[in-house]
């Protein structure tokens, strides 16, 4: 399959260059050239396969240059292999919602699904030609401990890891810090998520510093990462799809997750609507609802994971709205960062073919927790209670599955707010609490990171 980036669509890629990228040199993203819908009978052959069987045929036709199928099957029941959950997800029911559980996987959130599978597509190539990479990534809180699992112990790798200090829960800081093998490096910034992500841009952009350490990314514009993700889609239609349409509502933050979910549907998987779920960093919802996609200054939540002030993978759909037109892209994307862009009437119409959105506030979603609790005796997760209160308040409960993006213990402070009750790790995830934990500790300065990167590696 050949690729192109969002901002010049002359050039082909193929999905080697696409993965090891992350970010073509334009700023653009990288998206399929043109995509193949399954056919009727092709999707009917799907229906009984087992998840890492339909993984298999979901991603082969994206990657089928990197890796054999075989190869790609070995790689793919190795990542699922330590996941609590035998096939992957689970799916719940919550009244006449159904809830697709994500978070079974090592780090507790839905990111360890990509994430486990690059890792080992990382392995795959690095074992193969030999070069030593380093990876750096920001995170807000569940992409760090999803990456450190995935990478640690990989040979010809380093991960480095930033996340600002003191603003993530407890949970999440050990799940990536109480790791001793020698190729993870996590640091805690003086400063806050927009500053580490800044910070890993400026590394980025400056050329003579990335080609040196041969630098690479995993975050959620990674192609890669969208294409394990779509799997999950299909694997609920299958489930609980009875034959009918199926609407999915995604806790968002950055778009990748339901843009997944929207790559399900251009591949020709029946999806209704698709919901997006945000909190009151709403710009996607405000875009959605009225054509507005001005960006305002990021506001600390109890979701932490959807706290973005514009949200990357929406270049990939303005791109599709665009008509694959990557001169205008080009042009949206420089009034964006402007701050200039309203979306027209007649893309915005476009848009809500597929989509429509809702957002709940920090108060909305604690109620929400409680409601659920009470209801139906089950805890969520904060950004989970922002999906189904989504789903609910927009009235679109039939035929609906709500994405539960990560296991409530990850948000202790949370749940206890909502319901007053602690909520524990899963057993096997016990000796956390106990493990020492390694950081260190950086001012928000350029310098003093690039150089404590490079005198580590
Ligand atoms: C990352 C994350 C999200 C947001 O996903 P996007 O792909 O960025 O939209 C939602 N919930 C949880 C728990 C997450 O970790």
């Amino acid at each position: 399959m050949n690729y192109v980036s969002t901002r010049d669509n002359q050039k082909n890629f193929t999905f080697k260059d696409v993965f090891l990228k992350g970010l073509a040199n334009d700023g653009g993203l990288f998206v399929p050239k043109s995509i193949k819908q399954f056919k009727k009978d092709e999707l009917n052959n799907l229906y009984n396969l087992s998840y890492n069987d339909l993984a298999a045929e979901i991603i082969y036709p994206f990657i089928g240059d990197f890796m054999s199928k075989d190869e790609l099957i070995f790689l793919i029941s190795k990542s699922y292999s330590n996941f609590r959950s035998n096939d992957v997800v689970q799916i719940s029911d919550l009244g006449k919602l159904k809830v697709l559980e994500l978070f079974h996987g090592p780090t507790l959130a839905f990111k360890d699904i990509a994430m486990q599978l690059i890792g080992n597509f990382y392995q795959y190539h690095l074992g193969r030609d030999q070069k030593r990479i380093n990876i750096i990534v920001a995170t807000s809180g569940d992409t760090g401990a999803a990456a450190i699992d995935a990478l640690k112990g990989k040979s010809n790798l380093n991960i480095f890891v930033l996340h600002p200090n003191n603003k993530i829960s407890p949970v999440q800081r050990k799940l990536m810090t109480i790791h001793d093998e020698s190729n993870v490096f996590n640091i805690a910034v003086e400063g806050n998520f927009d500053d580490c992500q800044n910070l890993v841009k400026a590394m980025f952009n400056d050329e003579k510093f990335s080609k040196a350490i041969n630098m690479s990314g995993v975050n959620s514009i990674n192609w890669a990462r969208i294409i394990a993700q779509s799997v999950y889609y299909f694997y609920a239609y299958f489930k609980v799809g009875n034959g009918k349409p199926l609407t999915f509502c995604v806790p968002t933050g950055n778009f990748g997750d339901i843009y997944a979910g929207y790559l399900a549907k251009k591949l020709g998987l029946p999806v209704d609507k698709l919901i997006v779920a945000t909190n009151k960093n709403d710009i996607l919802h405000r875009a959605i609802s009225g054509g507005d996609y001005t960006q305002k200054k990021v506001e600390e939540t109890n979701t932490p994971s959807m706290d973005i002030q514009i949200a990357s993978n929406f270049e990939r759909l303005l791109y599709d709205v665009k008509d694959c037109n990557s001169e205008i892209t080009k042009d949206v994307m420089s009034k964006i960062k402007n701050n200039t862009y309203k979306i027209d009437k007649n893309d915005l119409d476009k848009i809500k073919k597929n989509f429509t959105s809702e957002m709940l506030d920090e108060n909305e979603t604690v109620e929400m927790i409680k409601t659920i609790n009470n209801e139906h005796k089950i805890v969520v997760d904060p950004h989970t209670a922002v999906g189904i209160g989504a789903a609910r308040k927009l009235g679109l409960e039939k035929n609906c599955v709500v994405l539960s993006t990560a296991h409530p213990c990850k948000f202790p402070q949370t749940i206890e707010d909502a319901i007053s009750k602690t909520e524990e790790l899963p057993d096997s995830l016990n000796y956390v609490y106990n493990r020492k934990e390694k950081f260190e500790l950086l001012p928000n300065d350029i310098e003093k990171v690039k150089s404590y990167v490079m005198n580590s590696i």
